[in-house]
């Protein structure tokens, strides 16, 4: 069996109401959509879903004509091109779909096959009043979650504390709170600094008062040793890492004893391969590895495999905020969007690959591109 040919399409819904998310300084107006499928000589396919892929046509040669079952060998040159040029996971997400699909096993199984399930965290991603926020948070309660993750960000931090208070006086200890601080990267035109160690400190110290279950991305991303310092004088768990982009990344974080949770994504970074051992590296520290997942539900669903199957994840991300972030904005790209069954779990079939199912009648009514590779020299 052999790859003949990917087809990236591009698809693109408009947002209204805006989505304003918090670490971006712009109103998201439109919910723009990548997917990526990889076919074989026997006509199955593979999805993957994440970055543009904007350079696939200059590698497409090193995929058409390869055996789809070789799976470290592709994870490694996916690895050579995210050097060179873009985040190609995607692709990789897409050929770990179609060789479940081929293996007739689906992926949570390949990685790992510790679970088929994983409880899921309810990942807001904007800043609401403080009276509407802790309604979203009773209603996480009352539907079953058992964590929320709040966002950081607003013009005071006294705001901050003043919604993550009410929210810890209306939930009490039956909800984990989570606060992402996302100091850890920059949207590409948001020129503000991070935070500097004492602005972390100080809010550290705050949140261990209001019993954090773990605080996110509180500084750059590459402020190794000062997370590190930060960690050893604070109660609450450091988490960070979804942006990460290269393995030797993840080994400093490692061997400075930087973070308490890793939070890496696999449509951005090291693929199923790369993060399966990630994860058992994570776990060999006595760290918590949870992956991160924004964009559309079929990174969620890949990244529930990968939490799953191949971690003891104690939580998933998922991103769900009021109508600004719904789930139908979310998984439009999905016949059945990924929700939390009767105890509150994502839970996986046995369905092999992704085991997910396109919308085609939804994608074709908001397609605005199609390239296909095919080229093997
Ligand atoms: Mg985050």
């Amino acid at each position: 069996m052999t790859i003949v040919r990917m087809e990236v399409t591009t698809h693109e819904i408009e947002l209204d109401p805006p989505f304003q998310a918090a670490w971006d300084p712009t109103p998201r107006t439109a919910f723009p959509v990548t997917i990526v499928r990889v076919f074989d000589s026997g006509g199955a396919v593979g999805i993957g879903s994440g970055g543009t892929l904007a350079d696939l046509h200059e590698y497409q040669h090193l995929f058409v004509g390869e055996d789809p079952l070789d799976l470290d060998r592709h994870g490694k040159v996916i690895a050579n091109i995210s050097f060179h040029g873009a985040r190609m996971w995607p692709l990789d997400v897409a050929i770990w779909d179609l060789a479940g699909k081929l293996a007739d096993r689906p992926v949570w199984q390949m990685v790992g096959g510790r679970s088929n399930r994983v409880r899921p965290y309810l990942s807001t991603g904007t800043h609401r009043s403080v009276t509407e926020t802790v309604e979203s948070a009773e209603q996480a309660l009352a539907v079953g979650f058992g964590a929320i993750k709040l966002r950081f960000g607003r013009p005071s931090l006294d705001d901050d504390f003043a919604t993550l208070a009410a929210v810890r006086s209306a939930v009490g200890s039956e909800l984990e709170i989570m606060v992402d601080c996302n100091q850890g990267w920059r949207m590409p035109w948001d020129t503000t600094p991070t935070w500097t160690l004492e602005i972390a400190r100080t809010v550290g110290v705050r949140l261990d008062e209001l019993d954090v279950f773990w605080m996110e991305e509180p500084l750059h991303r590459g402020a190794y040793t000062e997370m590190a310092t930060l960690r050893s004088e604070l109660n609450v768990r450091l988490a960070g890492g979804e942006m990460t982009r290269d393995s030797h990344e993840f080994s400093a974080l490692l061997d400075h004893g930087s973070l308490d949770v890793y939070q890496p994504d696999v449509v951005l970074t090291g693929g199923f391969g790369g993060l399966a051992s990630l994860a058992a590296a994570v776990e060999a520290a006595g760290a918590l590895f949870t992956p991160h997942t924004w964009g559309n539900g079929i990174g969620l669903i890949a990244n529930c495999h990968l939490a799953a199957g191949a971690a003891a994840s104690p939580y998933l991300e998922y991103p769900s905020d009021g109508s600004q972030w719904s789930i139908d904005r979310r998984d439009y790209p999905l016949v059945k969007p990924m929700v939390p069954d009767a105890d509150g779990m994502l839970a996986l079939s046995e369905e092999p690959g992704l085991g997910l199912e396109l919308d085609e009648e939804r994608l074709n009514f908001t397609k605005i591109s199609v390239r296909t590779y095919s080229e093997r020299d």
